[in-house]
C-alpha cells in the first residue's frame, strides 16, 4: 500500500462508474481458504454459480465465466463466433464502444462504424436504415454497448433487436452490458440477443477480475463454423468443463465465492427491486445536476442511464481539476472525462451496492467540490436530491417483489 501522508478517516467514496464498493458482505466471502479447484467442493460452487448467474442476464442458455476483465469477454464473444474478413456493424456510442472497435479490428474484422457525437445511444432507426441495405447479409454481427459508462447513456436494446428483425436481417447480435448488468432492466433470451459480454467489477458489486459471455444456440451454432484463431477463450473447452462444474483451467476461485454471495444478495432485495432502486437514485442524481445549474450530457430521456451521470463543466473550468480537489477535501472519487470527453465532464457513478445515504454523501462531496474549486453553480442540488428521496419513499412503499 502506498502510505498516505494524510490519511483520511472513514470510508473512502468510490463514486467512479466501476469498479464500485464492494459491499462487507462479498468482501468476507472472498475472505476464505482457497480450495482444490479439481476437487468436489469446487463442483458444488461452479454449478451454483454457473447455474444462478443466468437469471441475472435474463437467460436460460448457458453463461461461461472468464477469470479476466471485461476486455476479454469482448475478445472472447468476438473470436468465437466470427471469423477473420467478416464485416460487422458498430456504433460510436462513446469511448468503450471505440475501445471494443478497435479490438474487433485487431482480430481481423472489417468494422463498418456509425459515427456519433457520444450524447446518444444507438438509433434504432440507424440500424434498420444499415441493415436493409446489405442485401446480402454481408454484416455478420451488430454490436452495440448497452450502456455507454463514458457518457450515462443507455441503448434501447429492446428495439435495436426490433429493428434488426424489421430488416429481417440475419446478424448475430451482441451486446455490452458490463455497466449495465444488475443495475439497469436486460433481458439476453427475450430481446434476442446472441452473446451478451458482461463484467464483475460495476453492477455486479465485486472486485475486478471476471468476466462473462451469455450465449444463444444461434451464437453456438456460429462458434461451430467460426475460424478465428482462439485457445484461452475457446467456448467449447469452456463449456464442456462447465457441464460438471469445473474449468478447463484454475478460476478464480475466491472471485467465485463473491460471486455466490452478489447473487444471493441480488435474489434477496429481487431484480425488480434493484433496478427500480438504480432508477431512483438516477433520478434524484439528475434533479441535484439541475438544480446546480449544469448539463447533463446525455440529450434524450428515454435514453438517460441509471448506472451513472455524465456532467459537462460550465466553459473554462476543467472537470479533472474539479476531481482533483473534491478527491483531495472529501476523499470521494468521481469519475474522469475519457479521450474526447477529458476535462469536459465529470461521471457520478451511482450502481452497485449503494444506498440513500451514499448517494447523498456523494451529492454532498460533489456539491462542495464545486464551491471550493470555484465552479459557477446554484446551491440545493443535494437538497433538491433529499426532496425527491424523502418524498418518493413516503409515498411508495418498498416493493417485495422478486424478479
Ligand atoms: C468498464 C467497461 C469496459 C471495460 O471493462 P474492463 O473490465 O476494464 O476490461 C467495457 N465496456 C463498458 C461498457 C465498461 O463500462
Amino acid at each position: 500500500m502506498v502510505k498516505l501522508s494524510n490519511a483520511p478517516s472513514g470510508r473512502h467514496f468510490l463514486q467512479i462508474p466501476g469498479p464500485t464498493n464492494v459491499p462487507d458482505r462479498i468482501l468476507r466471502a472472498i475472505d476464505n481458504p482457497t480450495i482444490d479447484h479439481r476437487g468436489p467442493e469446487f463442483g458444488v460452487l461452479g454449478r451454483k454459480v454457473l447455474t444462478e448467474i443466468k437469471p441475472i442476464f435474463g437467460t436460460k442458455s448457458d453463461v461461461v465465466i472468464y477469470p479476466a476483465s471485461g476486455t476479454g469477454a469482448w475478445e472472447a464473444a468476438l473470436v468465437n463466433t466470427l471469423s477473420p474478413g467478416d464485416r460487422v456493424l458498430m456504433f460510436e456510442t462513446g469511448h468503450f464502444a471505440t475501445l471494443w472497435r478497435e479490438l474487433a479490428e485487431r482480430v481481423g474484422l472489417t468494422v463498418d462504424f456509425v459515427p456519433g457525437d457520444w450524447r446518444q445511444g444507438v438509433d434504432p432507426k440507424q440500424v434498420e436504415a444499415r441493415l436493409s441495405e446489405d442485401k446480402v447479409h454481408a454484416i455478420k454481427a451488430v454490436m452495440v454497448v448497452h450502456n455507454e459508462t463514458s457518457t450515462g447513456v443507455a441503448t434501447r436494446v429492446g428495439e435495436v433487436r426490433k429493428a434488426i428483425d424489421a430488416a429481417k436481417h440475419p446478424a448475430l447480435f451482441m451486446v455490452d452490458t458490463i455497466s449495465s448488468l444488475a443495475s439497469i432492466d436486460y433481458r439476453h433470451d427475450e430481446w434476442g440477443v446472441d452473446v451478451t459480454v458482461a463484467g464483475s467489477q460495476k453492477g455486479l458489486m465485486l472486485p475486478p477480475g471476471l468476466s462473462f459471455n451469455a450465449i444463444s444456440a444461434k451464437a453456438l451454432a456460429a462458434h461451430k463454423t467460426s475460424k478465428s484463431q482462439r485457445s484461452y477463450w475457446d467456448w467449447s473447452t469452456m463449456l464442456a468443463a462447465n457441464k460438471t462444474g469445473y474449468f478447463p483451467y484454475t478460476p478464480a476461485t475466491n472471485l467465485l465465492y463473491g460471486l455466490a454471495e452478489a447473487i444471493d444478495m441480488l435474489m434477496e432485495e429481487g431484480m425488480a427491486n434493484v433496478f427500480a432502486r438504480h432508477d431512483r437514485h438516477a433520478e434524484a442524481t439528475r434533479r441535484a445536476v439541475r438544480t446546480w445549474g449544469l448539463e447533463i450530457l446525455c440529450v434524450n430521456p428515454a435514453e438517460y442511464s441509471s448506472s451513472l451521470t455524465a456532467v459537462l463543466m460550465p466553459t473554462g473550468h476543467n472537470a479533472d481539476e474539479f476531481r482533483k480537489k473534491t478527491l483531495a477535501a472529501y476523499d470521494l472519487s468521481l469519475g474522469a472525462g475519457l479521450t474526447k470527453v477529458a476535462g469536459k465532464v465529470f461521471r457520478i457513478g451511482h450502481l452497485g451496492s449503494f444506498n440513500d445515504l451514499m448517494l447523498m454523501g456523494t451529492l454532498a462531496g460533489v456539491e462542495m467540490g464545486l464551491a471550493i474549486a470555484g465552479v459557477p453553480h446554484t446551491e440545493g442540488g443535494a437538497q433538491a436530491a433529499m426532496n425527491y428521496l424523502s418524498g418518493v419513499a413516503k409515498a411508495e412503499a418498498p416493493k417485495r417483489s422478486v424478479a
